[in-house]
């Protein structure tokens, strides 16, 4: 029999284990699709506090492994592993850096060491490499938080005891998260200073991470074709669309799956009541179930319910989400919104609320289980993005049918078929101007939509049919890492 396939994923976050957004969704669920495929995967990710208290046993492996070479990080760290052998997960532990409250930082910042956190995480890679007896193929990177594995492979690792040749991909979630720090603090990566310069990680005088994976890793993949187009050009390059055109031969688009074993509304563990779209009594109870947890008005049950879960960042569109409030208000209609992040969005949500009682339901927080109810109990969801590399919600969103409002780009532009081009009866509402006028005007394409009954449940029905499981997905994952290799 021919040898498996290894890969190692590397990521500053996975579900079930940590989460703060999509890329927790792909890094926790894409290892499975390829396992399916007889890829053997292991998947490495920092041992944080959410996963030392977590609901999963787990225990040390391997103690007080050194990180070689790296003179500024040369602390000791365990391998940590889950107790059930179900997981095919791997930690790096070491408290100081990894056991605090949130993954990089509070709503106030980011933590002032992220620089270390993760370049002593991309470090131990090797390290956690020997431990584990495993020699990757390939090894996967995700973010600029391990973006510096390629840099490290490729100039300072003796790799004894490991393969010749093990091949780096980048996938980029995230472009707009680059992983910046001030030069000074250069030294604490132990690399040769020669790599701070135009060719690498130098980026308008400070470091950048996420350049020196995308000018280091053999290959670069991002998590939707019309996002891989779009981060080539200036406006959503965010700086880097030079490097990634340097690029273009090596970089990829792959839309991201989604898994319907939690992403399901027939068997949805977190819902109240299951639907399908053959049958959709459920749907109702699980709206009336939203509306009760947020305090919504129940005279108002009949009208729809527009919801958004969201990570509270400008990129999500919620500064035009404020200029259409005052308008959204005065018509037939609930909207409900989950969220954190910037403060400065809570502060605008804590004053909105109070204003609309009953019809606006607010709730700041991350929450799984509410966000499940959200996507069950809704009539549409809005995404009103500036970019969005792919998108998870206006997918799972189509499951439940909870129709997308979506604006054309990256990912969204991708998944969401519009409402009254030639294939319909369409999967949902897509506007192309990023403007408060063009936002409010597929709004309200959508409410006359929703008043014809027969033609939402025909567009209800479409969008519950489509099938963005990881399958294809995987497939052309792994047809990259043959060719790699
Ligand atoms: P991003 O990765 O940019 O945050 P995605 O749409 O790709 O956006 O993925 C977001 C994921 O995080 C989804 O699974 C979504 O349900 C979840 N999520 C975001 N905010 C919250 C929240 N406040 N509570 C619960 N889940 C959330």
């Amino acid at each position: 029999m021919a040898e498996k396939l290894k890969v190692l994923f590397v990521a500053s976050e996975g579900v079930p284990f940590a989460k703060t957004g999509g890329l927790a969704d792909v890094a926790g669920t894409l290892p499975y699709a390829l396992m399916e495929l007889g890829v053997e995967v292991k998947v490495l990710l920092p041992y944080y506090g959410a996963v030392k208290q977590g609901k999963i046993p787990t225990a040390p492996v391997a103690e007080n492994l050194e990180v070689p070479l790296l003179e500024p990080l040369s602390y000791p760290f365990d391998l940590m592993a889950p107790t059930s052998p179900d997981y095919p997960f791997w930690f790096v532990a070491r408290d100081e850096f990894y056991d605090r409250s949130q993954l990089y930082g509070t709503p106030k910042g980011d933590y002032f060491d992220n620089l270390q956190r993760f370049a002593f995480f991309s470090a131990a890679v090797l390290p956690a490499c020997r431990a584990m007896d495993f020699k990757p193929d390939v090894i996967h990177c995700h973010d600029w938080q391990t973006s510096l594995v390629p840099v490290y492979l490729k100039n300072h690792w003796a790799w004894e005891g490991l393969k010749a040749g093990t091949k780096t991909i980048l996938t980029i979630h995230n472009l707009a998260y680059q992983g910046l720090f001030a030069r000074n603090k250069f030294y604490l990566l132990g690399l040769d200073l020669s790599l701070f310069g135009i060719d690498g990680l130098e980026y308008y005088n400070q470091i950048n991470l996420l350049k020196g994976g995308i000018i280091g890793a053999d290959a670069i993949t991002t998590v939707s074709p019309r996002y891989a187009q779009e981060i080539q050009t200036p406006e959503f390059g965010c700086g880097l669309e030079g490097v990634l055109r340097n690029r273009t031969a090596d970089l990829y688009g792959i839309l991201n799956g989604v898994d319907y074993q939690d992403w399901s509304p027939e068997t949805d563990k977190l819902l109240p009541a299951h639907f399908s779209r053959d049958d959709l009594k459920g749907k109702a109870a699980d709206k009336a179930a939203l509306m009760e947890a947020f305090g919504l008005n129940k005279k108002l049950a009949k009208a729809p319910t527009l919801a958004m879960i969201s990570r509270l960042a400008d990129q999500k569109g919620f500064d035009l989400m404020a200029q259409v409030l005052p308008q959204l208000m005065a018509l037939d209609l609930t909207v409900v919104i989950l969220g954190t992040g910037d403060e400065r969005y809570h502060r605008w949500l804590a004053a909105e609320a109070p204003k609309y009682k009953g019809k606006l339901g607010v709730m700041v927080a991350f929450d799984n289980k509410l966000a499940h109810l959200i996507e069950a109990g809704a009539d549409m969801f809005l995404m009103p993005s500036r970019f969005e590399p792919c998108g998870l919600n206006q997918i799972y969103s189509m499951k439940y049918g909870t129709i997308p409002i979506v604006r054309a780009t990256g990912g969204l532009a991708d998944t969401v078929t519009p409402v009254g081009s030639p294939t319909e009866p369409g999967t949902g509402f897509v506007f192309s101007d990023y403007t408060p006028e063009a936002f409010l005007k597929a709004i309200h394409t959508a409410l006359e939509a929703y008043k014809d009954q027969q033609l939402w449940q025909r567009i209800m029905a479409n969008a519950m049919s489509q099938d963005f499981s990881w399958k294809k997905s995987a497939q052309k994952y792994l047809e990259l890492y043959k060719q790699l290799v």
